[in-house]
């Protein structure tokens, strides 16, 4: 039913099509929204009622839900802003920041409840729920193993992780109502009141889920590796071009979803004139930016055609590698006045763990010895940003 539903929301019917899978999002986004302010509603009502600490942490769970939906929707108009002259990167940013406020507001919560919860061990007061109570926490675990379903199904069909997510985070939130509808039913029936220990042990699941959804929202405003998939696409398009001999020291900074800027040097033949490889370069960028929505700077580094440098730079390549295999050499070049040097970068993966300074000497070592004669290195390190 939802399938059909969406089709008629949306012209475009590729599930594939970013438009298909926006569309998706926003309307699964109102669903949970919808459904759980009923179930807040109800449960605050029944908790209140009921004078249940478990009852109303477990409102509280399902309010976090329905903020980070919000969030989520609210967050996607805010970064689809333009850039301004202050934000010149424009606001992609605004998802993840919306996205932190909300789960530290989580953390907040839950930490109340659970502090509300061990007041009511200390001091326990009885419970009474309805029967109607009893049976509108009943109808609204239901809801959420619902709501889970058509999550589940929309994840499958559209293959989206958050939605996946969104579908575990439901049916987790069965167990609590579960849970707690357990204890409203013994202490109506058996005369055993473990609300406070409900109530803790949501406070608990509230806290724990919020960490995880600050950890998230923290993570692309430090700075992530960039997707492995999308770095691949990029080398392959720039290598591509039959120019372009190599290329070292691609960088990808995030502002958010189609707002990604990148670097990256590309060695070139020297005997191209300006005018020609810039020709090469611009076209390259403008590949990218078409296929990617990512917006390139190539920087030029020429190649000496000549022979005899061809020779020194394999040298190079040879006494770099001697020191570790995973070293690689770049923007080479040599200056003939009194004395040779050798200029050159080497790029260290982060798995190589040796202190610079301590790689330098070893490698000045290996490349000086190879060379049959005297020659001094100036060598730069580069630090590994993004692994291709
Ligand atoms: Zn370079
Ligand atoms: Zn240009
Ligand atoms: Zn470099």
């Amino acid at each position: 039913m939802p399938h059909r539903l969406i089709r008629r929301l949306m012209k475009d019917t590729d599930p594939a099509s970013p438009a298909a899978r926006s569309a998706v999002g926003a309307f699964a986004g109102w669903v949970g929204i919808g459904c759980n302010a009923l179930l807040v509603a109800a449960k605050l009502m029944v908790g209140l009622m009921a004078g249940s600490v478990s009852v109303v942490a477990d409102a509280f769970n399902n309010l976090s839900d329905m903020l980070g939906s919000l969030v989520t929707l609210v967050g996607f108009k805010l970064a689809a802003r333009r850039a301004d002259p202050e934000h010149p990167f424009g606001h992609g940013r605004y998802e993840y920041i919306a996205a932190l406020s909300v789960a530290v507001f989580i953390v907040v919560v839950g930490v109340e409840l659970g502090r509300d919860s061990i007041a009511r061990l200390l001091n326990p007061e009885p419970v009474s729920f309805s029967t109607g109570g009893l049976l509108l926490l009943f109808v609204s675990a239901l809801l959420k193993v619902a709501l889970g379903l058509f999550y589940r199904g929309l994840a499958q069909k559209y293959s989206a992780p958050s939605l996946r997510a969104s579908s575990a985070d439901s049916f987790n939130d069965v167990i609590a109502t579960g849970a707690v509808l357990v204890g409203a039913i013994l202490s109506r029936f058996a005369g055993v009141n473990i609300d406070g220990w409900l109530g803790l042990a949501v406070g608990a699941f509230i806290v724990w889920s919020g960490i995880g959804l600050v950890r998230d929202a923290l993570s692309p405003l430090l700075g992530e590796s960039p997707d492995p998939e999308l770095v691949r696409r990029m080398v392959d398009t720039i290598k591509s071009h039959e120019e372009i001999i190599s290329m070292h020291d691609l960088i990808i900074h995030d502002y958010g979803p189609e707002r990604r800027f990148a670097s990256a040097h590309v060695e070139i033949s020297g005997a191209l004139s300006a005018q020609e490889a810039h020709g090469v370069i611009d076209a390259i960028e403008r590949e990218v930016l078409r296929q990617e929505g990512v917006h390139l700077l190539l920087h030029l580094d020429p190649v000496s055609t000549d022979a005899e440098l061809g020779k020194v730079r394999a040298r190079i390549q040879q006494g770099v590698k001697s020191v570790d295999e995973r070293l690689s050499v770049h923007d080479v070049h040599i200056e003939l006045s009194d004395c040779v040097t050798y200029y050159f970068d080497v790029t260290v993966p982060p798995e190589c763990t040796l202190p610079a300074d301590e790689l330098k000497e070893k490698i000045r070592r290996a490349v000086e010895t190879a060379s049959p004669e005297p020659v001094k290195t100036v060598i730069h390190i580069d630090r590994f940003y993004t692994t291709f």
